[in-house]
Order: structure tokens, then C-alpha cells, then sequence
């Protein structure tokens, strides 16, 4: 398996990357953004604890987003590999998405970072917000909120995988194209 971990800023593009390095490579994505929305949207009820901390612009527990993450893994045993967008957020994640790796005798093959400064990310973010339907998106606050979290809890992410040997900065600033070829770089190198 080929495990990646796409990292970043709200707002840093991890979304429109995590599209194009899954078209060239074949991974199959687990974003647990997009798995919480899907259950606000089915209304359980780990949906409607989550929605109240996601509207508040707060990471969600780390034994949530673990779980379902231990979920996904299980049902998807035969994949090519991973990549894993806006997870993990704490360092207890990341110490979890190893040990539950580790059970399938897999690990991360590498973190790539998208660099993208403050100002950029939260007119990138209230840009979205008008298409993208996202609560979360609409409210400059709340997009400030986001990015406070990421930097408290989510920024001390790269050091671990730093540690590992695993960190790859790449500018998140510029043509799609570009950023995709200079992730490409990587990626092929690692294969
Ligand atoms: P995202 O779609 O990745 O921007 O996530 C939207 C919101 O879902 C975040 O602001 C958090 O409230 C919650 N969330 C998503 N992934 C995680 C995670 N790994 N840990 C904690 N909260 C998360």
C-alpha cells in the first residue's frame, strides 16, 4: 500500500489536490471532513454532535474521527493505498493512524504540507463560501476560528511526521497545475 497524507490550512487546496493525485494514483480518499458531513447529512447521531462543534469552527474528538477512520480502513483492506485529507488534525491521531496502520502491516509513506499564508487562505475560504454551501465557509469569524484551531492544534502535526523523515513543504501558492507537478515530484519519487 501506498499511504499519503495530504496536510494544510483550511482553505490551502488540499481538497482540489487530494482530485488530482487520486485520478494519477489511484488511492482511495478518506476525508473526515467529508465523512462528518455525510453524517449531519444522514442525521445520526454522532452527526448531530459533530455538526455543533464543526458550526463553531472546533476540531471534533479525537476518538470520532479515530473511529471512523478504523472503520474505513477495515472496509477497505485491498486498496492501492490511502491519502488522507484533513486527518490526522492532533498528535494523538497521528500516533492512532499509526498504530491502526501498523495492524495492516502498512505505514505512511509521506505528509505532503501545502503552504499557503493567512491572508490567502481566508480569501480563498469566503470565496468558497458562496458556492460552496458549507456553513463553515460563510462567516469570516468563523473561517478565523478554523484557522486559530489549525494553528494550536493541527500545525504541531508536521513536526511528528518530520521525526519520521516524512515532511514534504510544498508552495500551495500558484497554478493548480504547477502545485499538482511539484506534488507529482515527490510521490514518484517515493513509489
Ligand atoms: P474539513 O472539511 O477538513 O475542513 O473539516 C471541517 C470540520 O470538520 C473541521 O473544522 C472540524 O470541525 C471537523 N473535522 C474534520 N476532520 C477532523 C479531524 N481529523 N479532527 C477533528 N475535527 C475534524
Amino acid at each position: 500500500m501506498f499511504n499519503i497524507v495530504l496536510f494544510g490550512p483550511p482553505g490551502a487546496g488540499k481538497g482540489t489536490q487530494s482530485s488530482n493525485i487520486i485520478a494519477k494514483y489511484g488511492l482511495t480518499h478518506l476525508s473526515t471532513g467529508d465523512l462528518l458531513r455525510a453524517e449531519i447529512q444522514a442525521g445520526t447521531e454522532l452527526g448531530l454532535k459533530a455538526k455543533e462543534l464543526m458550526d463553531a469552527g472546533i476540531l471534533v474528538p479525537d476518538e470520532v474521527v479515530i473511529g471512523m477512520i478504523a472503520n474505513k480502513l477495515e472496509a477497505n483492506q485491498h486498496a492501492t493505498g490511502f491519502i488522507f485529507d484533513g486527518f490526522p488534525r492532533t498528535i494523538p491521531q497521528a500516533e492512532a493512524l499509526d498504530a491502526l496502520l501498523e495492524k495492516y502491516n502498512t505505514s505512511i509513506a509521506c505528509m505532503i504540507s501545502l503552504q499557503v499564508e493567512q491572508n490567502e487562505l481566508i480569501k480563498r475560504l469566503i470565496a468558497r463560501g458562496m458556492t460552496s454551501g458549507r456553513p463553515d465557509d460563510q462567516n469570516e469569524d468563523l473561517i478565523k476560528k478554523r484557522v486559530e484551531e489549525y494553528l494550536n492544534k493541527t500545525a504541531p502535526v508536521a513536526d511528528y511526521y518530520n521525526k519520521q523523515g516524512k515532511l514534504y513543504n510544498i508552495n500551495g501558492i500558484g497554478a493548480i497545475e504547477k502545485i499538482f507537478e511539484d506534488i507529482c515530484k515527490v510521490l514518484d519519487s517515493l513509489q
